[in-house]
Formats: structure tokens, C-alpha cells, sequence
């Protein structure tokens, strides 16, 4: 189908074969029409609404694999915004469209849903002085009301866009969720749909555009146990995995690209004149390259099967042998794309007409998966400032130029989808 409006630049033959770009218009001059420009105003003049929907939603308790009750918020905002098929999916996904009036991309827009606090966490929010002090208010109720918001300017503006935007409240974005909502999107619910993938998460201006990958297991050795005296002689959990850890603190690994590994948690035994039955630990491991993760991989479960062989071999005599078991808790895809890629070079474009230079940086976020999939996907900061996510004491401030935050994202998705 042919554009009404020209073909701005020279389009790379391999892109083109996957996204039409054919409506595509750089943030530059999108910001420079009036519609646009009134949207972005807007924006700015409601922000007090999308620092109430962040309060709000915050104050809706969402432990992992518990994001029912603020899934159920987000979708009634939804609603009320009047985007169409409006559902949750399968996996607990809250997902509302704004249909495309052409053959453009489809840019997904996600926040999530989970925080990484248990039930029964205190969730109120306190705000002294436009301080909100809150668990999970920047990471990621931020990033929540900045999606809601970005859809609400859109809705309101009388903007069409060739492409289809979808705004999402995903599930399982922490730890123990294993990016399993980002995951269903990509591989169930809109598998081989989504031409750019977005995520806003947290606070800042920043904008990751490579996932740090992790593998993390659980790790335990377990034997007979018996009394430290009497049964004294037979191979010890505890001293097996000592010998693990000593083993894995010794390892060597890259500084470029940065490969990393922890012993995080350590558990087991029952007394101090028992052997124990069983001693666990939790590793974590990380790395930007998905063959420096692989490798570090590999020599961790060497050192952990060598431990068991030296214990067992320890007490050559002992009718008991130790068993080893390996849990994997969470494996997060690794990789990157080139800073000249499309979704990359926009969203800093995006940036650059609001007024700053965003810094491009790796992390581990709801990216991970198309980008561990060779898909365009990045995880943009939603403004304000703010710390200590995962904590207690987390923080957000809108300070006096937040409304940067849902700007960013609607002009980048904009950018993205085209308009008419
Ligand atoms: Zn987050």
C-alpha cells in the first residue's frame, strides 16, 4: 500500500522486509505538527493524573505470581480509556489495543505488573512534600502510569496511526517470575505479532537497549546426616558444598563483556553436633554475552560435580555417597542489538527533541526476551527520579519536569507506529 506522505530516508532492504516503514517519520518531525505537539501539552498539563493512577495502583498489593487484584485495576483503566479488546490473557497479562488504521508495525507498551514484596507487605504510599515514598512506586507502578498515560494522550488526541499500538500490564517481570508474562506475549498470546517491543520500567531518562542475561540455580547436596560424633566418617553436605564455593569464588571471568557469579543464599543443617542431611545454596550468574554466560556456566557445574566426587572420595570408606541436585530458578536470555538499530536510534531521537541524551545501558529487564530472540526490543526509564527499588524505603520523585517521562514514550511510540 502506498504512503500519503513520503518515504522519509532510504529504507535498509533487511528491515523492510520485516516492518513496512513506509509511514515512518522521524520524533523530529512528528513533534513539529500541531496534533503532536498537543498531545505532548497534554501530557505535561495532566500530569497530577498520572502521578494519582501511580499512587493508586501502588497501593494494590502485586507479590509474584499475585498480580491478580492490580491486573483487575489495570484492566478497568483500560476500559475507561476506551481501548479496544481489552483482556487478560492466559498467564495473567493485561493487554488493551488501539487498532491501526493501515498496514504499520505493531509496537507493544508494557509496564509490570509484579513487585518483588510479599504478601502482607505494608503497600501504602506516603508523599511528603512530592516525595512518594512507597514499595514497588518506582519499580514499577512508574512505568504502569506512564503506559496508562501514554494511551490516555493517544486516545484523547484524534491521532491515527498506521500501526497497532498495544498497551500491556505484563505479570512476572522479577525474579522469581522469570519474565514469564513477557515470555507468553512472545510466544503464545501475540507470537509473531509484535514488530517493536517496549518496556517502561523505573525512573530515570536512561534507555537499555542489551539484556544482561542470567542463569540461577538452586543448588543442594544431600546424604544420610547423622550425629557429628558418633556417625562421624561419612561425607558431609555441608563440607561438600564448602568445597563448591571455594571452587567457584576462585573462577576466572571476563570484564568485557561483564560476566558475573554470586553464592546469594546458603541453607541447611539442624544442629552444630549433627552432620546435615542436606546444604543448599543459590547461585546466580550474568553476563551481556550469551556465550561468556554459557561458559561460566559450564565451569560452575564442573566445580559443583568435582566438590561431590572429592567429599565422597574424602570418606572412602563410608557406605553413604552424597547426591547432588540442581533446581534452575530462573534463565534469562542474553544479547544485544547495535545502537544503530531502528527501535534504538528512535527512542534516543525521541529523546533528543524532548531535550536530553539518553545513555544507552545493559540490564535485565522484560527486553531480555526479544532481544534473546533477535527482536527489536528495549526497556526505556519513565522519568522522574528515584531509588532504592527492591527495598523497603523505595522513592520516587516527580521533581519538575517528570512529564518526561510519558512524553518520551508517546512520542517514541508514535515514532514507531507513524501517523496519519
Ligand atoms: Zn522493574
Amino acid at each position: 500500500m502506498l504512503s500519503r506522505r513520503p518515504v522519509l530516508s532510504l529504507v535498509p532492504l533487511a528491515l523492510a522486509a520485516f516492518v513496512s516503514l513506509a509511514h515512518a517519520q522521524s520524533p523530529a518531525q512528528l513533534a513539529a505538527r500541531g496534533d503532536v505537539r498537543a498531545m505532548l501539552d497534554a501530557l505535561k498539563a495532566d500530569n497530577a493524573w498520572t502521578l494519582e493512577k501511580q499512587v493508586m495502583l501502588c497501593e494494590i498489593p502485586a507479590p509474584p505470581f499475585k498480580e491478580t487484584a492490580r491486573g483487575v485495576a489495570y484492566k478497568a483503566q483500560f476500559e475507561q480509556l476506551g481501548l479496544t479488546n481489552v483482556r487478560v490473557d492466559a498467564i495473567g497479562n493485561v493487554i488493551g489495543e488501539r487498532r491501526g488504521v493501515g498496514d504499520g508495525p505493531t509496537i507493544v507498551l508494557a509496564g509490570h505488573l509484579d513487585t518483588v514484596f510479599p504478601e502482607g507487605t505494608d503497600v501504602r504510599v506516603k508523599n511528603e512534600n512530592g516525595r512518594l515514598t512507597g514499595r514497588g512506586i518506582g519499580d514499577d507502578c512508574r512505568g504502569l502510569a506512564v503506559v496508562l498515560a501514554t494511551a490516555r494522550a493517544l486516545q484523547a488526541s484524534k491521532i491515527t496511526t498506521p500501526g497497532t499500538i498495544i498497551f500491556v500490564g505484563n505479570v512476572g517481570e522479577e525474579g522469581p517470575g522469570n519474565l514469564r508474562g513477557t515470555r507468553h506475549l512472545f510466544d503464545k498470546e501475540l507470537a509473531g505479532k509484535i514488530d517493536y517491543f517496549i518496556s517502561v520500567d523505573g525512573v530515570g531518562d536512561g534507555l537499555t537497549s542489551r539484556a544482561v542475561g542470567s542463569h540461577r540455580y538452586r543448588v543442594t547436596y544431600k546424604g544420610r546426616g547423622g550425629h557429628s560424633y558418633g556417625a562421624f566418617g561419612i561425607p558431609n553436605p555441608a563440607h561438600a558444598m564448602g568445597r563448591a564455593i571455594a571452587a567457584i569464588a576462585d573462577l576466572k571471568v571476563p570484564t568485557k563483556p561483564k560476566t558475573t557469579f554470586n553464592v546469594g543464599i546458603v541453607r541447611g543443617g539442624t544442629s552444630v553436633n549433627s552432620i546435615p542431611f542436606e546444604a543448599s545454596m543459590d547461585i546466580d550468574m550474568r553476563s551481556e554475552s550469551a556465550r561468556s554466560l554459557t561458559a561460566i556456566d559450564v565451569q560452575v557445574q564442573r566445580a559443583l560435580r568435582r566438590a561431590l566426587a572429592a567429599e565422597n572420595g574424602r570418606w572412602p570408606g563410608a557406605n553413604d555417597r552424597l547426591s547432588l541436585v540442581v533446581d534452575t530458578v530462573g534463565i534469562r536470555p542474553a544479547g544485544s542489538q547495535p545502537d544503530s538499530a531502528r527501535i534504538v536510534r528512535v527512542a534516543s531521537d525521541a529523546a533528543k527533541v524532548l531535550g536530553w541524551t539518553p545513555q544507552l545501558t545493559s540490564s535485565s529487564t522484560d527486553a531480555n526476551v526479544p532481544i534473546g530472540m533477535g527482536l527489536p526490543g528495549i526497556t526505556i526509564d519513565g522519568g522522574g527520579r528515584g531509588d532504592g527499588a527492591h527495598g523497603l524505603d523505595e522513592w520516587y520523585e516527580d521533581g519538575p519536569r517528570g512529564w518526561l517521562g510519558p512524553q518520551w514514550a508517546a512520542l517514541l511510540v508514535l515514532s514507531l507506529a507513524g501517523a496519519r
